[in-house]
């Protein structure tokens, strides 16, 4: 749905409380363990309620819609459906697959007024796996099946910590596949040479092609937010299943480590020292945080929730899956994380909250009396009809304050583009500064007129862009 640009958002009126902490004040707030959590918070994008628990501000939420867009226009180019599974999943589909006693501790329960125990699902395997039992058997005929949803799952962290990064409750994105079984099918659908994926009992049971394609999609995903995720063999842990691979960002705070060759980006969670087994090379050991998960899962669910095929020749058998995940908003903390500075935010371009900011002057300044309100109102207008940006644009309203601190404000929020109509406004041409937020630091403003403006972000946008087109916002 296309914006209505004449619709103006003012940062006036935009539910966002900072928190200022005095410069000499002496607080510690030791729960504040990383800069995602600490610029989040302060900046007025998230609130925690209760421990491991936060509340997603309009900006944050902003954001974390445009990182569902991005990847629900990968998934589904990949051919998955949407579905919605209810939060709740019987606690007997977990204890038939004998997941209840491995990840038990882990688990929010709960109990409605028959009797009836539920828990708060980490993880919809079961309930898929019962979805498609109590549809099937399948015909052959309708896989490979590819469904996915986006919704909150629940995990009781012992220590919930670093803010989004390890939250009890958090958005998802789970894909799942299911494919006709082929036992003969020994194929190991993956290239790693990590030592996890060969001692695959069973072989794989899903054609190469739905878990390369998957796969694929997840790289491209990471490859458009422009963020340093690695793709590491893993081993398949309380999943169960045989193949499955880990999708590890590199930054700083991580909590998990793995070993990367800078010579050809070959990545493994075998930090022990060895050489990079594809060119020998000296691997680095970094910190990382794991922001996707994805599995063969064979027949570890199928079999005991009796989810059936019926194949093109022999008798009806538990289909095969394999499972997908990504943390949405571990992903959009993971991505502050990795490319913001202690002070300031800074996004995956295509995910910032706004892709652009107007700063007008300040009332009462004499580009104020000369040009005033209404030319501020021009810019606005004339850089949010940009077709690239689709209205993506913020008007920063609060002419009390000087330009100088809203200036300040804005690079803090690592808005990708700051306009600011200040003196040079008065020249016989009027221009605007334009500043970049890019890496860790605010850019030399260009100077431009209007027309030059709305060329400049007509031609530098196109990322923004990608991201922005099919978000209703
Ligand atoms: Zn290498």
């Amino acid at each position: 749905m296309k914006l209505n640009v004449s619709k103006m958002r003012y940062v006036s009126q935009i539910f966002q409380p900072v928190i200022s902490i005095p410069k000499n004040a002496k607080i510690k707030n030791t729960d504040i363990t990383c800069k995602s959590q600490k610029l989040l918070l302060e900046c007025g994008l998230i609130r925690p309620t209760s421990s491991g628990f936060f509340s997603l501000l309009p900006l944050a939420q902003r954001s974390v819609e445009k990182l569902i867009h991005l990847i629900r226009r990968h998934i589904e180019a990949a051919g998955a459906q949407r579905i919605t599974l209810p939060a709740l999943t019987a606690e007997s589909l977990w204890e038939r697959t004998g997941r209840l006693d491995e990840v038990g501790v882990e688990l929010m329960k709960m109990e409605d007024r028959h009797g009836k125990k539920y828990l708060l699902a980490p993880t919809h395997e079961e309930a898929i796996a019962d979805l498609l039992a109590d549809v099937g058997p399948i015909s052959y005929k309708q896989l490979p099946l590819l469904l996915y949803q986006v919704s909150s799952k629940y995990r009781d962290e012992r220590r919930p910590k670093h803010g989004l990064l390890r939250a009890r409750e958090f958005l998802m994105l789970d894909a799942y596949a299911a494919h006709a079984h082929n036992p003969a099918d020994s194929h190991n659908p993956t290239e790693s040479n990590n030592p996890a994926d060969s001692h695959n009992p069973a072989g794989s049971h899903a054609e190469p092609d739905v878990y390369a394609r998957l796969t694929n999609a997840y790289a491209q995903i990471f490859q458009e937010l422009q963020l340093p995720v690695y793709r590491v063999a893993a081993p398949a842990g309380d999943m169960g299943g045989s193949v499955s691979h880990e999708w590890q960002l590199r930054a700083a705070a991580g909590e998990d480590q793995i070993a990367v060759c800078p010579s050809c980006s070959h990545a493994t969670l075998d930090t022990s020292g060895s050489g990079c087994g594809r060119c020998g090379k000296e691997m680095e050991i970094a910190n990382s945080i794991e922001v996707g998960h994805t599995f063969v899962l064979g027949t570890r669910y199928s079999e005991p929730l009796r989810a059936l095929v019926v194949p093109a020749a022999g008798s009806t058998r538990p289909l095969a899956m394999s499972c997908y995940g990504i943390g949405i908003t571990r992903l959009f903390a993971a991505g502050v994380e990795a490319l913001s500075s202690e002070k300031s935010l800074r996004w995956p371009e295509g995910i910032a909250p706004y892709s652009a900011i107007i700063i007008g002057p300040k009332e009462g300044s004499r580009e104020w009396s000369q040009h005033g309100w209404e030319a501020v109102q021009r810019v606005y207008r004339a850089a949010a009809a940009v077709p690239a940006l689709g209205g993506d644009v913020l008007l920063d309203d609060r002419h009390g304050l000087t330009i100088g601190k809203r200036l300040l404000m804005a690079d803090r929020m690592g808005y990708p583009y700051i306009v600011v109509c200040g003196k040079s406004t008065l020249d016989p041409v009027p221009k605007y500064e334009v500043y970049r937020s890019e890496a860790h630091h605010a850019t030399q403003p260009e100077l431009l007129t209007l027309e030059e403006l709305v060329d400049y972000l007509s031609q530098r946008t196109i990322r923004v862009n990608k991201a922005m087109h099919s978000v209703n916002l």
